[in-house]
């Protein structure tokens, strides 16, 4: 195999989602040949013809190339991977509604299926983000149910972003690998030693502190984004540029640059559910994870308080006005829109009775209402707009000309909620413009 990865093992990838996925493809890259294994039908046929499920920047290529190597290979059927011996699960913990913690039973049902057919010695991999002492419970079960197989647990959190997940893949900033066992650990670490060639650095610790790292480190992202959109509504009030703000915090290395935009909060399938479920196990254990529940709580108020800046914006009354939605992603290059800020603000929209025309180079709503419509154009979704929201920062709303749908709008005014509308564009003056983090420009022309 290329690279420096020698193929030790054989791989099996159970759940293959935006993580799963990525991981399959990215180890397939290498040389290694990976088993696929998912639930979901309609996905596995759509792989097996080259056709990634999900929208990702180079996914379609190495997807293809991965295949026709005859490196990666998908079925539903568990039993097809029993030769493997380094099981990778990647599955969905979404938050339960009841605990607010994660929810475990995708997880635990993967892991049953792994153990009954995987032979002795088999090593399973926790990718998915899960509440600490997980993977510790989980090879408590099966050495309870399984003795004989002698199987162990480690966990090995993802860190990729979606949007950018490939690369992600090929440029770990660090790897991270907890279990109880030495040997467990050495295996997983030698499906990634192209990357330790490298000098990624490997963090090889207990499962604990491994499962602790994943939700620590979102929850420090949150904060981070959320402290930035507060300090943004003081710059809005007393004046000053956000922007600026941002990058003169962000040039101390003690601060860092990433995840200072202020904008409409954070959203996405990651940043909400972990850092709601890092509260719940603090309170869980009687240790109360202050910081991140005051996060939470300014996080979802945001929301709210856009939604009442666009009703004044708009005349107090949002019934029967048509708004117009730009982007429903959670953020940039991505089709997800789990949990994304756009998304609620459709269905808020929609609730205080506004006719809701919404435009994504790539993402898809599965909202059927009377007075909602996903349209193929951003010219299409302005037309008799009463309000144009930049609601995700694709690059092609920033670069949007407003000028050729000033003659389709009921009104020329824009919130842009991710401060991407260059506003020293020719057409701004004849504009309303709000931004987050920045007083109205009334038009001036
Ligand atoms: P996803 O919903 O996109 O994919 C999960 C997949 O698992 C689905 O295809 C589903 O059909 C499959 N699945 C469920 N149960 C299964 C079973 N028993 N056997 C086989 N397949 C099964 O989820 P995702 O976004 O890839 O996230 C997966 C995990 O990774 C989560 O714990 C998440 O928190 C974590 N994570 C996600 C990201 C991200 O950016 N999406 C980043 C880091 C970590």
């Amino acid at each position: 195999c290329g690279n420096g990865i020698v193929q030790a093992e054989t791989i099996c990838v159970v759940g293959v989602g935006y993580v799963g996925l990525i991981q399959a493809v990215g180890l397939a890259s290498f040389g290694l040949k990976v088993k696929c294994v998912d639930l979901d039908a309609c996905k596995i046929e759509m792989l097996k013809k080259g056709v990634p499920p999900i929208f990702e920047e180079g996914l379609d290529e190495a997807l293809k190339e991965t295949i026709a190597r005859g490196l990666i290979t998908f079925t539903t059927d568990i039993a097809a991977a029993a030769d493997a011996d380094l099981f990778f699960v990647a599955v969905g913990t979404p938050t339960s509604e009841r605990t607010g913690n994660a929810r475990l039973d995708y997880l635990d049902a993967a892991v049953s299926d792994i153990a009954a057919v995987a032979p002795q010695d088999a090593v399973i991999v926790v990718k998915s983000t899960v509440p600490i002492g997980t993977c510790a419970g989980l090879q408590a079960r099966l050495d309870r149910d399984h003795p004989a197989k002698r199987l162990q647990i480690v966990s090995n959190p993802e860190f990729l972003r979606e949007g950018t997940a490939l690369k992600d893949f090929f440029n770990p900033e660090r790897i991270v690998i907890g279990g109880a066992g030495e040997s467990a650990r050495e295996r997983v670490r030698r499906s990634y030693a192209a990357f330790e060639e490298r000098g990624v650095p490997m963090i090889l610790t207990d499962t604990s502190t491994s499962e602790t790292i994943k939700y620590a480190a979102n929850a420090f992202l949150a904060t981070k984004v959320t402290f930035i959109n507060e300090i943004s509504d003081l710059v809005e009030t007393v004046g000053g540029d956000i922007d600026q703000v941002a990058r003169g915090i962000g040039l101390d290395s003690r601060i860092g640059p990433q995840f200072l935009k202020a904008g409409p909060g954070y959203g996405g399938s990651c940043f909400p559910k972990d850092t709601l479920a890092l509260a719940t196990i603090g309170r869980r254990h009687g240790v109360q994870q202050q910081i991140v529940e005051t996060v939470i709580r300014i996080n979802d108020s945001r929301r709210f308080h856009i939604l009442k800046r666009i009703e004044s914006a708009v005349g107090d009354k949002l019934a029967g006005k048509r708004i117009a939605v730009l982007g429903l992603a959670f953020k940039a290059n991505t089709d997800d829109v789990r949990d994304s800020p756009a998304v609620d603000l459709v269905h808020a929209l929609l609730e205080e009775g506004a006719d809701v025309r919404s435009f994504d180079p790539v993402a898809r709503l599965a909202v059927d209402h009377r007075s909602y419509r996903q349209c193929d154009s951003i010219a299409a979704a302005c037309e008799g707009a009463s309000a144009v929201l930049v609601a995700t920062e694709w690059a092609e709303f920033k670069s949007f000309d407003f000028a050729a749908v000033e003659a389709l709008v009921a009104r020329r005014y824009i919130f842009d909620m991710r401060r991407i509308v260059d506003v020293t564009a020719d057409w701004v003056p004849r504009w309303d413009i709000e931004r987050i983090g920045s007083p109205l420009m009334r038009a001036s022309l």
